[in-house]
């Protein structure tokens, strides 16, 4: 008697191997047979025309904070993520020097827009070191397994104290040596990897860049050299790739040992980076080293409605003498006040937020329900507003006044430059790319992107019409194994005797993403941008059911992962063709 069979699906297994007809069995929150099973299971599950596939093995989310207060990690577990790796781009909790909470808050809040309120309340610091800080999130029960990363921005503060907050501040040898000595115990105690960002996006909710920007050599060679010593962890770098960084980071990735995992998408200022970025990548590889790009599905857009954190009114004198109103309030005074709309329209400040809006809107679409994430470029609302002979500004107040003021307006800002997701296409394609990206609990009023692997499915295997789509199983391929493998997780993202039972059963022709929309539900009242899935029917985390029919069954399986895991991945190459 199996604990759980799995019958009659169509699973596409996370290999890349051609999807097939079989039934799987689980025993002890394990993948016990894959076939034709004829013993029964204590629990069965018809899967009849449905595919039965690997749980989603999300590497880029910004969960620290969340994971210590939210059991269901959404928005993720309603896009059937089963794992999800966070303390990404640098930014994290710990370690923690007592007091010093409200610098990493401020980070967090300035780099991933997650409110500082919200974290404050939600969050409590019960930890000062790296390990104890795993020790909680050990001790939390929750929907999936996590892991977490050690990020350069917390390990500055902790040893440097304020100069670490300053990233032209060079740390001392003395310095250096602590850094790699708390690294090193961080991983140790199962930390996945290492974090740093060298982007000039980031910065500080009080306007400093992110304190690990222009870290030098010694200070990288320093931390380097700790993950050799541990012979442990990943390097994780979310950068703009200036001259030089690319060869910074490789160099660091040799000196330690270990893999890299460098963002890779293509910026509106520099759209042909990501090529050279790319090439680099090969190039590194040819090398020796093991470096991978993580990549998008979409567009990275932003989505601007009355009451994000970015919309074209944002920064106007007479929206900001609304500040105090309620946003129903703030609405309906809109909708009565004829000369407040002409005011926000006609009299925009001369401010560097209100340029970059006005170029904005010359890339900005209309959010509908379902949401088109490959909008035809002609239908932008500068465009659009041409056309019909009206005020550029005035059209999109108009628009943005829809459904009650609830309206949205994605602007895509990065991956498309050309007005399609054609270079997308070539990202996902790459063999040295894995997917990511996804900022899961990140962003929160800005971006709504922890969707990412139902889009990934249901755009580029189903509904892709303005191009050509990627076969379901390479994309499968791509959110398992592959992104599981990057990170050492040699025990998921298969569906094959020995791997674990995360497990997701789809019906393909329902699956989908619903509309974002904002809510007001974290911590002190916060608000975020959530996306809901379609589909999913029912998602096993090692075996154990934790959603059907997109409602959680209150089961809480999930656990810290604590570094690097074997399985019957160990011996297999990230590259290996599929079987
Ligand atoms: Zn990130």
């Amino acid at each position: 008697m199996h604990d759980l069979v799995i019958r009659g699906g169509t699973v596409v297994d996370g290999t890349g191997a051609v999807r097939r007809t079989a039934d799987v069995a689980v025993n002890g929150g394990r993948i016990s047979e894959v076939g034709k099973l004829g013993g029964p299971g204590r629990r069965e599950i018809d899967a009849d025309g449905l595919l039965v596939l690997p749980g989603w093995v999300d590497i880029h989310t910004h969960y620290d904070g969340q994971a210590t207060w939210d059991p269901l990690l959404t928005p993720s577990s309603w896009h059937g993520v089963t794992t999800a790796v966070f303390g990404n781009c640098g930014v994290g909790f710990a370690p923690l020097r007592p007091g010093t909470e409200g610098y990493l808050i401020n980070l967090m809040e300035g780099v991933e827009d997650i409110p500082g309120s919200v974290l404050a309340e939600g969050i409590d610091f019960r930890w000062q070191s790296f390990p104890e800080y795993l020790d909680v999130l050990a001790a939390t029960p929750r929907v999936m397994d996590v892991a977490a990363q050690v990020p350069h921005g917390a390990l500055r503060f902790y040893v440097m104290g304020e100069r670490g907050a300053d990233h032209a501040a060079q740390p001392s040898d003395a310095e250096i040596q602590r850094m790699g000595a708390l690294l090193e115990e961080a991983l140790h105690a199962g930390a996945l990897g290492f974090t740093t960002s060298r982007t000039t996006k980031h910065v500080t909710a009080d306007g400093r860049p992110t304190p690990s920007l222009s870290a030098a050599e010694p200070e990288l060679a320093g931390i380097a050299a700790a993950m050799a010593r541990a012979g442990k962890g990943v390097i994780e770098c979310n950068s703009d790739l200036e001259a030089g960084e690319l060869e910074l980071l490789c160099q660091a990735a040799r000196r330690a040992g270990r893999p890299l995992s460098i963002l890779l998408l293509q910026m509106d200022g520099v759209p042909e980076r990501w090529r050279e970025t790319l090439a680099g990548i090969h190039a590194a590889n040819r090398a020796g080293l093991d470096v991978v790009g993580q990549v998008g599905c979409r567009p990275i857009g932003i989505l601007m409605g009355l009451e994000t954190s970015v919309h074209p009114f944002a920064t106007h004198p007479a929206w900001l003498a609304m500040s105090d109103l309620s946003p129903s309030e703030r609405y309906r005074r809109l909708c009565v006040d004829e000369s407040l709309r002409q005011r926000l329209v006609e009299e925009r400040p001369d401010d560097e937020q209100t340029a970059r809006m006005a170029y904005a809107l010359t890339r900005s679409y209309e959010l509908g329900d379902p949401p088109d994430y490959e909008p035809d470029p002609t239908t932008n609302i500068a465009a659009r507003a041409d056309a019909a002979g009206r005020d550029r500004w005035a059209f999109a107040l108009e628009l943005l006044m829809k459904e009650q003021g609830q309206a949205l307006l994605l602007y895509p800002f990065e991956n498309y430059y050309e007005g399609n997701l054609d270079i997308v296409r070539r990202m996902l394609l790459d063999a040295h790319t894995v997917c990511g990206l996804g900022d899961g609990g990140a962003h929160v009023a800005t971006i709504c992107d922890a969707s990412y692997p139902t889009f990934l499915l249901a755009h580029w295997a189903r509904d892709r019409a303005r191009g050509e789509r990627l076969p379901l199983e390479f994309l499968v391929r791509k959110q398992t194994r592959d992104s599981a493998f990057s990170y050492g997780l040699r025990d998921r993202g298969v569906l094959a005797p020995g791997y674990r039972a995360d497990i997701n059963v789809v019906d393909f022709a329902e699956l989908g993403v619903t509309k974002p929309k904002l809510q007001y539900d974290l911590p002190a009242g916060g608000r975020r941008l959530v996306q809901r899935s379609t589909g999913y029917r029912h998602t096993f985390v090692a075996g154990v059911e934790v959603a059907r029919d997109g409602t959680h069954t209150g089961q809480l399986p999930g656990v810290l992962v604590r570094g690097a895991q074997p399985g019957p991945g160990a011996r297999a190459s990230r590259l290996d063709a599929p079987a």
